[in-house]
Protein backbone atom coordinates (compact mmCIF):
# COMPACT_ATOMS: atom_id res chain seq x y z
CA UNK A 1 0.00 0.00 0.00
CA UNK A 2 2.91 2.64 -0.87
CA UNK A 3 0.95 3.94 -4.04
CA UNK A 4 -1.70 7.27 -3.18
CA UNK A 5 -5.18 6.50 -3.67
CA UNK A 6 -5.77 6.76 -7.42
CA UNK A 7 -7.97 9.74 -8.34
CA UNK A 8 -10.94 7.16 -9.61
CA UNK A 9 -10.89 6.16 -6.29
CA UNK A 10 -11.57 9.34 -4.97
CA UNK A 11 -13.93 10.00 -7.63
CA UNK A 12 -16.18 7.06 -6.43
CA UNK A 13 -15.68 7.77 -2.86
CA UNK A 14 -17.01 11.29 -3.56
CA UNK A 15 -20.23 9.78 -5.43
CA UNK A 16 -21.27 7.52 -2.67
CA UNK A 17 -20.64 10.02 -0.36
CA UNK A 18 -23.16 12.41 -2.50
CA UNK A 19 -25.94 9.59 -2.68
CA UNK A 20 -25.68 9.23 1.17
CA UNK A 21 -26.26 12.65 1.68
CA UNK A 22 -28.87 13.15 -1.01
CA UNK A 23 -30.60 10.25 0.31
CA UNK A 24 -30.36 11.82 4.19
CA UNK A 25 -31.92 14.61 2.84
CA UNK A 26 -34.98 12.92 2.06
CA UNK A 27 -35.33 10.80 4.74
CA UNK A 28 -34.44 8.00 2.48
CA UNK A 29 -32.01 4.83 3.47
CA UNK A 30 -28.96 4.95 1.45
CA UNK A 31 -28.60 1.31 1.54
CA UNK A 32 -31.39 1.56 -0.76
CA UNK A 33 -29.89 3.01 -3.31
CA UNK A 34 -27.36 1.08 -5.65
CA UNK A 35 -25.01 2.13 -7.59
CA UNK A 36 -24.00 1.39 -10.81
CA UNK A 37 -20.50 2.13 -11.98
CA UNK A 38 -20.82 2.84 -16.01
CA UNK A 39 -18.06 1.71 -17.65
CA UNK A 40 -18.56 2.06 -21.53
CA UNK A 41 -15.77 2.94 -23.49
CA UNK A 42 -13.66 2.68 -20.83
CA UNK A 43 -10.75 0.02 -20.28
CA UNK A 44 -10.92 -3.28 -18.11
CA UNK A 45 -7.99 -1.54 -16.40
CA UNK A 46 -10.38 1.22 -15.34
CA UNK A 47 -12.95 -1.10 -14.42
CA UNK A 48 -10.46 -2.92 -12.26
CA UNK A 49 -9.56 0.22 -10.57
CA UNK A 50 -13.29 0.57 -9.56
CA UNK A 51 -13.32 -2.65 -8.57
CA UNK A 52 -10.08 -2.41 -5.98
CA UNK A 53 -12.00 0.51 -4.61
CA UNK A 54 -15.12 -1.58 -3.46
CA UNK A 55 -17.04 -1.25 -6.16
CA UNK A 56 -18.87 -4.49 -7.36
CA UNK A 57 -21.96 -3.41 -9.91
CA UNK A 58 -21.21 -2.10 -13.24
CA UNK A 59 -23.12 -0.50 -16.31
CA UNK A 60 -22.73 -1.13 -20.31
CA UNK A 61 -24.25 0.06 -23.09
CA UNK A 62 -23.15 -2.21 -25.66
CA UNK A 63 -22.87 -6.00 -25.83
CA UNK A 64 -19.85 -6.33 -27.66
CA UNK A 65 -18.10 -4.61 -25.48
CA UNK A 66 -19.10 -6.13 -21.87
CA UNK A 67 -18.46 -9.40 -23.59
CA UNK A 68 -14.94 -8.18 -24.07
CA UNK A 69 -14.53 -6.50 -20.68
CA UNK A 70 -16.38 -8.57 -17.98
CA UNK A 71 -15.73 -12.21 -18.50
CA UNK A 72 -12.16 -12.41 -17.50
CA UNK A 73 -12.79 -9.63 -15.06
CA UNK A 74 -15.65 -12.07 -13.66
CA UNK A 75 -12.71 -14.71 -13.69
CA UNK A 76 -11.36 -12.67 -10.58
CA UNK A 77 -14.15 -10.91 -8.78
CA UNK A 78 -16.86 -13.81 -9.24
CA UNK A 79 -19.21 -11.24 -7.26
CA UNK A 80 -19.67 -8.85 -10.23
CA UNK A 81 -23.00 -7.97 -11.72
CA UNK A 82 -22.90 -6.57 -15.01
CA UNK A 83 -25.96 -4.30 -15.96
CA UNK A 84 -26.85 -3.94 -19.62
CA UNK A 85 -28.26 -0.27 -20.27
CA UNK A 86 -28.13 0.54 -23.96
CA UNK A 87 -31.04 -0.10 -26.81
CA UNK A 88 -30.63 -3.43 -27.54
CA UNK A 89 -31.00 -5.41 -31.54
CA UNK A 90 -32.86 -8.42 -30.90
CA UNK A 91 -30.00 -10.38 -32.60
CA UNK A 92 -27.80 -9.59 -29.50
CA UNK A 93 -30.16 -10.75 -27.61
CA UNK A 94 -29.02 -14.49 -26.53
CA UNK A 95 -25.54 -12.63 -25.98
CA UNK A 96 -27.47 -9.89 -23.60
CA UNK A 97 -28.94 -13.22 -21.29
CA UNK A 98 -25.90 -15.22 -21.27
CA UNK A 99 -23.87 -11.97 -19.75
CA UNK A 100 -26.26 -9.57 -17.98
CA UNK A 101 -27.20 -9.91 -14.78
CA UNK A 102 -29.59 -7.14 -15.53
CA UNK A 103 -30.63 -5.70 -18.69
CA UNK A 104 -32.50 -2.30 -18.38
CA UNK A 105 -32.92 -1.45 -21.93
CA UNK A 106 -36.53 -3.69 -22.85
CA UNK A 107 -38.52 -1.84 -24.61
CA UNK A 108 -40.16 -3.63 -27.47
CA UNK A 109 -42.45 -6.62 -28.41
CA UNK A 110 -40.07 -7.85 -30.15
CA UNK A 111 -37.43 -7.75 -28.17
CA UNK A 112 -39.55 -9.29 -25.59
CA UNK A 113 -40.32 -12.30 -27.30
CA UNK A 114 -36.34 -12.61 -27.86
CA UNK A 115 -35.14 -12.35 -24.28
CA UNK A 116 -37.68 -15.26 -23.77
CA UNK A 117 -36.51 -17.22 -26.30
CA UNK A 118 -32.77 -16.52 -25.36
CA UNK A 119 -33.83 -17.59 -21.65
CA UNK A 120 -35.61 -20.75 -22.69
CA UNK A 121 -32.63 -22.13 -24.38
CA UNK A 122 -30.04 -20.95 -22.57
CA UNK A 123 -32.03 -21.90 -19.05
CA UNK A 124 -31.06 -18.19 -17.34
CA UNK A 125 -32.64 -15.00 -17.28
CA UNK A 126 -31.49 -12.05 -16.12
CA UNK A 127 -33.49 -9.28 -14.43
CA UNK A 128 -35.11 -7.16 -16.40
CA UNK A 129 -36.30 -3.11 -15.97
CA UNK A 130 -38.28 -1.80 -18.93
CA UNK A 131 -37.03 1.39 -20.24
CA UNK A 132 -39.90 4.05 -20.74
CA UNK A 133 -39.06 7.26 -23.21
CA UNK A 134 -40.60 9.42 -20.87
CA UNK A 135 -40.03 12.75 -23.00
CA UNK A 136 -41.70 10.70 -26.22
CA UNK A 137 -38.58 11.48 -27.99
CA UNK A 138 -38.85 10.28 -31.59
CA UNK A 139 -34.73 9.60 -31.47
CA UNK A 140 -34.92 7.69 -28.13
CA UNK A 141 -34.91 4.29 -27.11
CA UNK A 142 -37.56 3.07 -24.79
CA UNK A 143 -40.97 2.52 -24.71
CA UNK A 144 -43.49 5.60 -25.68
CA UNK A 145 -45.33 6.56 -23.04
CA UNK A 146 -49.00 5.95 -23.71
CA UNK A 147 -47.70 2.21 -24.92
CA UNK A 148 -45.97 1.61 -21.44
CA UNK A 149 -48.65 0.34 -19.01
CA UNK A 150 -49.68 -2.50 -21.63
CA UNK A 151 -46.41 -3.35 -22.10
CA UNK A 152 -45.72 -3.48 -18.65
CA UNK A 153 -48.70 -5.96 -18.06
CA UNK A 154 -48.16 -8.13 -21.47
CA UNK A 155 -44.41 -8.34 -19.93
CA UNK A 156 -45.33 -8.93 -15.89
CA UNK A 157 -47.72 -11.77 -17.10
CA UNK A 158 -44.59 -13.54 -19.22
CA UNK A 159 -41.39 -12.55 -16.95
CA UNK A 160 -43.00 -12.70 -13.70
CA UNK A 161 -40.82 -11.29 -10.76
CA UNK A 162 -38.51 -11.34 -13.10
CA UNK A 163 -39.53 -7.96 -14.73
CA UNK A 164 -37.91 -5.85 -11.38
CA UNK A 165 -39.06 -2.58 -12.88
CA UNK A 166 -38.65 0.43 -14.74
CA UNK A 167 -35.53 2.94 -16.63
CA UNK A 168 -35.17 6.51 -18.40
CA UNK A 169 -33.46 8.59 -19.75
CA UNK A 170 -34.38 12.21 -19.18
CA UNK A 171 -34.40 14.59 -22.39
CA UNK A 172 -30.96 16.43 -22.18
CA UNK A 173 -32.49 19.25 -22.31
CA UNK A 174 -34.94 19.75 -19.68
CA UNK A 175 -35.80 19.82 -15.97
CA UNK A 176 -35.40 15.42 -15.30
CA UNK A 177 -37.61 15.71 -11.59
CA UNK A 178 -41.11 15.33 -13.73
CA UNK A 179 -39.69 12.56 -15.73
CA UNK A 180 -38.30 11.43 -12.41
CA UNK A 181 -41.50 11.06 -10.95
CA UNK A 182 -43.40 10.41 -14.09
CA UNK A 183 -41.31 6.84 -13.92
CA UNK A 184 -41.83 6.79 -9.85
CA UNK A 185 -45.50 6.86 -10.30
CA UNK A 186 -45.85 4.56 -13.17
CA UNK A 187 -43.78 1.93 -10.79
CA UNK A 188 -45.70 2.55 -8.11
CA UNK A 189 -49.30 1.22 -10.39
CA UNK A 190 -47.92 -1.45 -11.10
CA UNK A 191 -46.34 -2.59 -8.24
CA UNK A 192 -42.38 -2.72 -9.54
CA UNK A 193 -39.90 -1.97 -7.01
CA UNK A 194 -36.92 -0.94 -8.98
CA UNK A 195 -36.34 2.67 -10.58
CA UNK A 196 -33.31 2.99 -12.55
CA UNK A 197 -33.04 6.80 -12.74
CA UNK A 198 -30.73 9.28 -12.54
CA UNK A 199 -26.59 9.68 -14.10
CA UNK A 200 -23.64 12.09 -13.65
CA UNK A 201 -25.78 14.80 -13.78
CA UNK A 202 -28.94 14.45 -11.95
CA UNK A 203 -28.64 11.44 -9.85
CA UNK A 204 -29.19 13.72 -6.67
CA UNK A 205 -32.45 14.87 -7.87
CA UNK A 206 -33.15 11.40 -9.11
CA UNK A 207 -32.58 10.03 -5.60
CA UNK A 208 -35.05 12.73 -4.34
CA UNK A 209 -37.30 11.17 -5.95
CA UNK A 210 -36.96 7.43 -4.97
CA UNK A 211 -34.25 5.90 -7.47
CA UNK A 212 -33.42 2.69 -6.17
CA UNK A 213 -30.56 2.25 -9.03
CA UNK A 214 -28.20 5.43 -10.40
CA UNK A 215 -26.39 4.86 -13.17
CA UNK A 216 -23.13 6.78 -13.11
CA UNK A 217 -20.19 7.05 -15.50
CA UNK A 218 -18.40 10.08 -16.54
CA UNK A 219 -18.46 11.21 -12.76
CA UNK A 220 -16.70 8.09 -11.70
CA UNK A 221 -14.41 7.87 -15.11
CA UNK A 222 -14.15 11.08 -16.27
CA UNK A 223 -14.39 12.23 -19.67
CA UNK A 224 -14.94 8.73 -22.17
CA UNK A 225 -12.68 8.07 -24.66
CA UNK A 226 -13.83 9.43 -28.39
CA UNK A 227 -13.61 6.11 -30.01
CA UNK A 228 -14.58 2.69 -29.11
C1 LIG B 1 -23.75 6.43 -20.58
C2 LIG B 1 -24.99 6.18 -19.80
C3 LIG B 1 -25.10 6.57 -18.46
C4 LIG B 1 -24.01 7.31 -17.70
O1 LIG B 1 -23.94 8.64 -18.14
P1 LIG B 1 -22.99 9.68 -17.39
O2 LIG B 1 -23.56 11.00 -17.77
O3 LIG B 1 -21.61 9.48 -17.93
O4 LIG B 1 -23.08 9.43 -15.94
C5 LIG B 1 -26.27 6.25 -17.79
N1 LIG B 1 -27.28 5.58 -18.39
C6 LIG B 1 -27.20 5.20 -19.68
C7 LIG B 1 -28.35 4.47 -20.28
C8 LIG B 1 -26.07 5.48 -20.43
O5 LIG B 1 -26.01 5.09 -21.70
Amino acid sequence: MTAPSPPLADRLADVRARIDAAAHAVGRDPAAVTLVAVSKFHPASSVQQAIDAGQRIFGENRVQEAAAKFPALRETTPDLRLHLIGGLQTNKAKDAVRLADMIESLDRPALADALAHAAESLGRLPDLLIEVNTGDEPQKFGVPREQADDFIRTCRNRFGDKLRGLMCIPPATEDPTPHFQLLRSMAHEHGLPVLSMGMSADYPQAIAQGATLVRVGTAIFGPRPASA
